[in-house]
């Protein structure tokens, strides 16, 4: 394994008795129709001459093709390494040895959350700057300084953090427009998470952030731009891309979804809706079905249903109409499958952000979260109708 020595941000941050208010972002946030075809230009800011590509092969196939044009105009070099799809040690190692003799001076990762995320492990222990270019927007990655690993199989198995933050973050709103619907209404559940999790460690003062800080002011903010701009043009920017439209919603909702999400959620904290999501990764068959966004959601509702029965309703009329699930039902879970559901409490419990919640967390305040959800759920469904929810899963 290519290790390098680990970097701990709580170790820096929480060595205080009273903990510092911290912010962290990218050092450049470029987003548009075509940017990927000036990365290259904006590769003067980093600077670089050589760079790896982390990319799938599919990805080679086609932006990949719009990327490597890119560079060559510049007159920068490169080397293309296959990404397999999982955002795991195995992947990782692999990665770092096929480069490491290879003289790059930063790693581009282009591709989705779990690409973005080997991408920035893979920069780390090769001691260059990580530049991130997401084709999706269904996740709050590109923007952080974590990633989040996964065992072979996709389970989650931990976090690695890292002292530097993406020295660029490039987003072709053209190309996540060309994507499926359903990537981009996961980034909505994502995101929506996010002013609700900074909300709660905001008013927990002994809830600290994924950086083991307290949340800035500026992060609150943040998140509750975030919110807003999911509730005013969440719906709008979903229809954009069912068209494959590029408009001011979906350029706004993409912003949602990555920076305002990724920004809010690493310095704002996480909390209940994030613990939740990834107790679901243990759960195979969600795991197998669902996207992150989409076991956010989920957990998300969990958590509302704690603070305000009448935000939760408010949030899972959103979410239904578009399209991410509101009941465990359409999270592929039965209310019937108690082991499920027992995997998940205790994986939630041992979930450190689920205690940043204001109350008391116990196995029985969880598991009442996640069913009454599931049942506040069930009647949006039946209400407002699942016609959304099965357009995005037909
Ligand atoms: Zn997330």
């Amino acid at each position: 394994m290519n290790t390098r020595d680990s970097y701990f941000p709580q170790a820096i941050f929480g060595s205080n008795e009273s903990l510092p208010r911290v912010l962290i972002a990218p050092q450049r946030y470029i987003q548009g129709p075509g940017v990927i075809d000036r990365v290259g230009t904006y590769l003067s800011l980093v600077p670089a001459k050589r760079a790896g590509i982390l990319i799938s092969k599919r990805g080679q196939r086609a932006d990949g093709v719009r990327l490597v044009d890119s560079l060559k105009r510049s007159g920068i070099e490169y080397k293309i390494n296959t990404f397999n799809g999982e955002c795991s040690i195995d992947e990782i190692d692999l990665h770092v040895g096929e480069l490491a003799d290879e003289g790059v001076d930063c790693l581009i990762a282009v591709g989705g959350g779990k690409c973005v995320d080997a991408g920035k492990c893979i920069a780390w222990r090769l001691d260059v700057p990580v530049v991130i270019v997401p084709t999706l927007a269904s996740n709050d990655a590109p923007c952080s300084a974590l990633s989040v690993l996964y065992t072979p199989e996709g389970v989650m198995s931990g976090a690695e953090f890292f002292p530097r933050s993406p020295v660029l973050v490039v987003v072709d709103t053209a190309i996540v427009a060309n994507a499926s619907e359903r990537y981009l209404v996961a980034g909505m559940g994502d995101a929506m998470a996010t002013w609700y999790e900074a909300r709660a460690c905001f008013a927990n003062p002994n809830a600290t952030t994924t950086i083991g800080a307290r949340p800035t002011l500026a992060a609150c903010a943040i998140g509750e731009v975030c919110a807003s701009t999911l509730f005013d043009e969440g719906l709008a920017a979903a229809e954009a891309v069912a068209a494959n439209r590029v408009d001011e919603p979906l350029e706004k909702v993409v912003e949602a979804n990555t920076l305002l999400s990724g920004i809010g959620f690493e310095s704002g904290g996480l909390a209940l809706a994030h613990a939740i999501a990834q107790s679901y990764t243990a759960v195979p068959v969600v795991h197998a079905n669902q996207l992150h966004g989409e076991m956010v959601a989920m957990g998300t509702l969990a958590q509302l249903v704690l603070e305000s029965q009448e935000e939760a309703k408010r949030v899972a009329d959103f979410f239904a109409r578009v399209g991410l699930p509101v009941h465990l039902g359409q999270l592929s879970l039965s209310t019937d499958d108690k082991a499920a559901l027992d995997t998940a409490v205790e994986v939630t419990m041992a979930f450190p952000s689920a205690h940043n919640m204001p109350m008391l967390m116990t196995r029985d305040v969880i598991r009442d979260a996640i069913l009454n959800a599931h049942e506040l759920g069930l009647a949006v469904a039946k209400s407002s109708g699942d016609a959304a929810w099965r357009k995005l899963h037909a």
